[in-house]
């Protein structure tokens, strides 16, 4: 027995203060007003926004000095749709920002006489996207942290029945007087008043949830919280902001107006009709569609429209002597009022629905018997494309919708994180770095429209692109999506990536991501390839993945625009390229930095002198051959005479005409800092880079020893190729977080598959 005691008080104190709170009097929660207004002056939009702000952390500002920034911003939203969901729902980048701005827009109060209406083909995953979304909100707003408030009425009998002999204020009087001499704090007499329920009262809630401060009579409010509120800000902020408007402009329901009004006429003081209105937090609860109510296609018409409650109606009717003051007459739609009402799917009984709300909408206010009803509710609906038909024969409606698109993820790294979630963060062991993110690219590639006038207006020539990107530029497009603006592009593109050319790109996505591979397709194809090729001993390269779209499943290759998938080869072998060059290459910086400013000065002065250079000291014999080998280095593989020649002379003639009379002696800089040494700089640099590679072509010893890296054999090579293939395997797991098996086997790729030659730029 003890145990079961035990056992059960347990689950007593496993319910928070917060959701044991008795109602509490009017004039306590007005202090709680005057104390924290932001938490308790809250309509359903407002706390809806509050939710989702608070759920999601805005990342980092991946360029935080870009002044055509458009705000595009990076958003986890995993503790909204992930943590602690049966189903996880993934808001790529572009939805994140759709949403934020919605709900910016509900809390500005933009939010009036809407249903919001989100559109997204099957397997988009929005009813998981709807579903997480209220469950979050319920647990939320039952909270005290999301809390909404409502009215509760305590009529108190006492001072009605003796009413019509004693006027109210000898009554009060004698009350106080009689509390004076029992010694009864004010304190205690309200916890007398709220901790039992007490038989000298009829206790009447508002069904239509209202918030206790619109028992204020509307013409009374200005004035009232004027009074209330002593912090000037706050003040402002509550009298003129949009978002509080319904503070001044909603009305409490009929019910509650009504009985306001009966008590007057009895009472005669407002002051002590409002002494009946206790305030209590709204309690959500989906399962029985109070404060959130949602319907499917297939959940009928339930034909009693009116709810009511007789008991309390006669006791109503015997407290106020009069059976025609209070009808107490709601609909369900009472029960969602300031809270939330969905549709799940345009269709069925829900595009009923839809044209019942339509009407609700567009007045504010419905009948109940002969009675007006206002439902203020966040009006929600989930609909697929198909399903806009049965929406476009009432073509009034559209006015009422705003539409919010929800279509498959159309950025990579949310991609790539449902195939993390899903099949655990282990599987990117399995693959060559970028693999992983090329198979997100290629299903993606399948959800874009192929042409983009955004893209085509932003880049003028994307000929220069052909090993970076795909002549659609879809490439280039899903970086954008994702917040990423890459380093590839040149100089002018970048700049001309403004704000409009960014805004316009951003909109596209709007029309994407409604055909193609769906999520679910996606997940399918994800799990039979990674179940197929990921292996202990062997890294997922791009040569499996090509061959997996292309021979493998031709389809899925025909689902791709043309020539994506070589694009998409090319861009990866161009890449890693690059990688292993940065990570083979390395140089003296001081020493190219010496030589270019020797060649600087040496090129002004006779052959076989000898002169002292004035900017590195150095002591220099001015022949031919120190000439010609900078410049071969300055040049590139083999220069002719007569180019060396030339190039020696156009430098020299620059150094003298602009960067020592002008550069130097003029404005004062140093020589590292005119624009001929950094030019020559760079393509020192340069050509140093783009040749290193050149020596381990066609050495079959470098290829072996790279296989060998890891077994006794690699100690029988010369000891300058061990050196090198250390220092390069190394770096790649430095610079580019190759494991040690990624390296040797991204090195073997790139020999193997001569890309060296392969992209020789010119
Ligand atoms: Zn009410």
């Amino acid at each position: 027995m003890d145990t079961i005691r035990t056992a059960l008080k347990h689950i007593d104190r496993s319910m928070s203060d917060w959701e044991q709170r008795p109602p509490i009097p009017f004039e306590d929660f007005l202090r709680e007003v005057a104390a924290q207004p932001s938490a308790t002056v809250r309509n359903i939009f407002q706390v809806f926004h509050d939710l989702v702000k608070s759920h999601i952390n805005e990342g980092r500002d991946e360029y935080p000095d870009d002044p055509e920034s458009i705000h595009f911003a990076s958003y986890d939203c995993n503790r909204l749709f992930v943590e602690g969901t049966d189903h996880p729902f993934f808001a790529d980048r572009l939805f994140a920002n759709r949403l934020i701005n919605l709900v910016k827009a509900f809390k500005r109060g933009a939010q009036q006489n809407k249903i919001y209406i989100f559109e997204g083909p099957h397997g988009s995953g929005k009813s998981t996207f709807l579903n997480n979304l209220l469950g979050k909100f319920e647990q939320y707003a039952n909270t005290e942290e999301g809390a909404l408030f409502e009215t509760i009425w305590r009529v108190d009998r006492r001072l009605l029945g003796d009413f019509q002999k004693n006027q109210a204020k000898p009554f009060l009087d004698k009350l106080t007087h009689l509390l004076d001499e029992y010694e009864f704090s004010q304190a205690e007499l309200n916890e007398a008043k709220t901790a039992l329920p007490s038989p000298d009262y009829l206790e009447i809630p508002c069904p239509s949830h209202d918030h206790p401060l619109l028992q204020i009579p509307k013409e009374l409010r200005r004035a009232f919280f004027d009074d209330l509120f002593t912090n000037a800000e706050i003040k402002w902020r509550l009298f003129t902001e949009k978002e509080y408007d319904w503070l001044f402009r909603d009305s409490p329901c009929t019910i509650c107006g009504s009985l306001y009004q009966a008590l007057l006429r009895r009472l005669k003081s407002p002051a002590q009709v409002l002494d009946m209105v206790y305030v209590r937090p709204y309690h959500f609860n989906r399962r029985i569609s109070d404060g959130i109510s949602v319907f499917n296609p297939g959940d009928k018409p339930i034909k009693q429209h009116e709810l009511g409650n007789p008991i309390l109606q006669s006791r109503l009717n015997d407290l106020l002597q009069d059976s025609a003051a209070v009808r107490y007459l709601f609909s369900r739609l009472a029960k969602v009022n300031n809270g939330i009402y969905a549709l799940m799917d345009l269709k069925g009984h829900n595009t009923e629905r839809l044209i019942e709300l339509h009407n609700i909408v567009s007045e504010g206010v419905h009948k109940v018997d002969d009675v007006e009803e206002n439902v203020n509710a966040l009006f929600l609906a989930l609909m697929n494309p198909e399903d806009r038909a049965n929406i476009q024969e009432f073509p009034s409606i559209s006015d009422r919708i705003e539409t919010i698109k929800i279509p498959y993820v159309l950025d990579l790294k949310t991609e790539v994180e449902i195939y993390r979630n899903i099949f655990g963060k282990h599987i990117e062991e399995s693959f060559l770095p970028r693999v992983l993110h090329n198979f997100a690219r290629a299903i993606i590639a399948t959800r874009l429209n192929p042409e983009s006038e955004a893209m085509r207006e932003w880049i003028r020539n994307s000929g220069q692109y052909r090993l970076t990107c795909d002549d659609n530029l879809l490439l280039l497009k899903m970086e954008i999506y994702t917040g990423y603006i890459p380093t590839w592009l040149t100089e002018e593109d970048r700049r001309r990536l403004n704000a409009k050319r960014r805004r316009k790109i951003i909109a596209e996505s709007e029309k994407e991501g409604g055909q193609g591979l769906s999520g679910r397709d996606s997940i399918k194809i994800f799990n039979e390839f990674f179940s197929t090729y990921s292996r202990k001993d062997q890294l997922i390269n791009m040569s499996v993945l090509c061959s997996y779209f292309s021979k493998v499943h031709p389809e899925l290759g025909e689902a791709l625009p043309n020539g994506f998938l070589d694009s998409l080869q090319r861009f990866y072998d161009f890449t890693v390229l690059q990688e292993v060059k940065e990570s083979l290459y390395y140089y003296n910086e001081e020493q190219i930095a010496r030589e270019v400013q020797n060649y600087l000065f040496a090129i002004n002065f006779d052959l076989g002198t000898v002169q002292t250079c004035r900017y590195t000291g150095d002591r220099l014999e001015i022949s031919e051959h120190l000439l010609t080998s900078i410049e071969q280095r300055l040049l590139g593989n083999g220069p002719s005479a007569v180019a060396r020649a030339s190039f020696r002379d156009s430098m020299q003639k620059e150094y003298t005409a602009r960067t020592l009379t002008q550069e130097i002696l003029a404005q004062g800089l140093p020589i590292t800092e005119t624009s001929l040494y950094r030019e020559l700089f760079e393509r020192y640099v340069y050509n140093l880079k783009e040749k290193v590679l050149d020596p381990f072509l066609d050495n079959e010893n470098f290829r072996r020893a790279i296989k060998d890296f890891d077994s006794p054999s690699f100690k029988s090579y010369e000891k300058k190729i061990r050196d090198d293939v250390t220092f390069l395997l190394a770096n790649l797991g430095k610079k580019y977080r190759y494991t040690p098996n990624g390296a040797r086997e991204v090195c073997t790729y790139v020999i193997d598959n001569d890309l060296a030659r392969k992209y020789v730029r010119s």
